[in-house]
């Protein structure tokens, strides 16, 4: 009896040990993950690595470099009248239309819920707001429905902030500066892109 006792606690102990150390590495693997779950674009984490090296690269190498930030319109009344998988569907078809416009060598990463960043490495700002632009039609022009159900929800719009990166912009400047023509596309009246080389 004693021994098997002693038998099972050394057994608790190693399944313990066990538990603890797949505990630990799904905590690593969660942390190293790169990728946003729901659409498979680059995770927040991604996006930070990626534009630190495509600052840096811009910088050593004198090319150009763009970076769009792009924000689904009054998301939230989406998700108000029709309901957050809805909404997660709109997200989806966005990502889908951001990676059919993007060229290999440019990054996309889902920024925040309803907000996508994409790092766009020897582009300048015309050919980034072309592409910005493109993409705005594009997603603007999809009439939405739910299958289930054959219920419209109709179209959906996103703004666009572009900017190229500035020598002497570090990540956070040049960042800073996208948001801020984002939140101009916004106050313009949405469903538009700001750029820098624009009139104010
Ligand atoms: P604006 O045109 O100014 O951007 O208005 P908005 O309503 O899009 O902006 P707001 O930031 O107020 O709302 C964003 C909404 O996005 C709120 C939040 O519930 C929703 N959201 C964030 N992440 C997700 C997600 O993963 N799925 C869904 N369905 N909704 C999300
Ligand atoms: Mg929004
Ligand atoms: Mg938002």
């Amino acid at each position: 009896m004693r021994l098997a006792s002693a038998d099972d606690k050394s057994k608790l102990e190693t399944y313990a040990r066990e538990i603890a150390s797949l505990e630990a590495s799904l905590r690593g693997a969660e942390e190293a993950t790169l990728q946003d779950p729901l659409t498979g674009v680059g995770n927040r984490r991604l996006f930070n690595e990626a534009i630190q090296k495509a600052v840096k690269d811009s910088n050593a190498r004198k090319t150009p470099l763009s970076l769009i930030m792009c924000d689904i319109d009054h998301f939230k009344r989406i998700n108000d009248t029709f309901g957050h998988s809805v909404g997660d569907e709109i997200i989806k078809a966005l990502t889908r239309i951001i990676a059919s416009n993007v060229r290999e060598t440019d990054s996309v990463a889902r920024y925040g819920g309803e907000e996508f960043a994409i790092i766009l490495p020897g582009t300048g700002q015309q050919d980034a707001k072309a592409t910005a632009d493109r993409i705005r039609r594009q997603f603007g022009a999809k009439q939405f429905s739910i299958r289930k159900t054959n219920q419209k929800v109709g179209q959906v719009t996103a703004s666009f902030g572009v900017v190229e990166h500035c020598p002497g912009d570090d990540e956070e400047m040049f960042v800073q500066r996208a948001d801020a023509k984002l939140y101009e596309a916004k106050a313009r009246g949405r469903d538009r892109v700001a750029g820098s080389g624009d009139p104010t």
